[in-house]
């Protein structure tokens, strides 16, 4: 669009020069047909000035479509029940940090947390109901994660946090007190003014260890999470260390 600005430009003051020349000629009664020349620099003039204008409209659309990627790009990074990440946003998330991770300090750390016997309370009080206890508990984990920490639903009933440069005591503490947030919780009923207060969590925690595969770091989160499990429900595990 710049270069057919300046194209215009320069045919414009082509066209100008050409009309003082032709003037001036035609005042010693002679223009050496500079009239035609005149007329086809007119034109070119116009065309050019339509490829600008035709130009401009491209680049209205390339920014309006800009956005439109970013938006689509947005949404498909994330869950669209809670507003956090979903599996392939955290997926992204854990890989870059993984990449940037800075050799000898701490962490990164992952928790993953799933809601204790969620079939029973989808089963008891309805799937929607299912879905509201979801956003709880999304609203609680975004509540405990701050700056570069990245919270996501991966999948059903199933979150997980990254908490980048975080030793697995800072992890414990973060965890614990999702743990404690959610079991106190009371969540209203969508039918009556009833609410449910044993909705608990279960988690699992391990802490990157350098040199890991990431699958192996997401092994160890999730045979925590299961031993929480196995263990009676509504506990954080540390992952034993690689
Ligand atoms: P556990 O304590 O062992 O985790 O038991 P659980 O009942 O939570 O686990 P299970 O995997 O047996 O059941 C998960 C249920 O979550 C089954 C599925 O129907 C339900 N579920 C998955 N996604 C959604 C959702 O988006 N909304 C609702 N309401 N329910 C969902
Ligand atoms: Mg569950
Ligand atoms: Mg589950």
């Amino acid at each position: 669009a710049d270069s057919a600005k300046a194209a215009g430009r320069q045919a414009s003051l082509f066209g100008s020069s050409l009309e003082s020349w032709q003037q001036d000629l035609v005042s010693r009664g002679d223009d050496l047909g500079l009239e035609r020349l005149l007329d086809d620099t007119r034109q070119m003039g116009t065309a050019i000035g339509l490829l600008k204008a035709r130009l401009d409209e491209s680049q209205d659309e390339v920014a309006r479509l800009k956005v439109e990627v970013a938006r689509a790009r947005e949404d498909a990074l994330s869950d669209q029940l809670t507003g956090l990440a979903n599996r392939r946003g955290f997926d992204l998330a854990l890989a870059s940090c993984i990449a940037a991770k800075i050799p000898d300090t701490a962490g990164p750390s992952l928790l993953i947390a799933d809601i204790d016997h969620f079939k029973r309370i989808n089963d008891s009080y309805g799937h929607l109901f299912g879905d509201k206890v979801i956003r709880a508990v999304a609203t609680v984990l975004k509540d405990n994660v701050k700056g570069r920490d990245i919270a996501a639903r991966c999948g059903g009933e199933e979150f997980a946090i990254l908490l980048p440069e975080t030793s697995i005591d800072g992890a414990r503490v973060v965890a614990e007190k999702i743990r404690a947030t959610i079991a106190a919780c009371r969540i209203k009923r969508l039918d009556d003014n009833s609410t449910i207060n044993n909705v608990t969590v279960s988690l699992g925690v391990s802490c990157y260890q350098g040199g890991e595969a990431i699958g192996e770091f997401v092994a160890r989160a999730d045979s925590a999470l299961y031993a929480s499990k196995s263990g009676g429900r509504n506990r954080v595990t540390l992952a034993a260390a690689a």
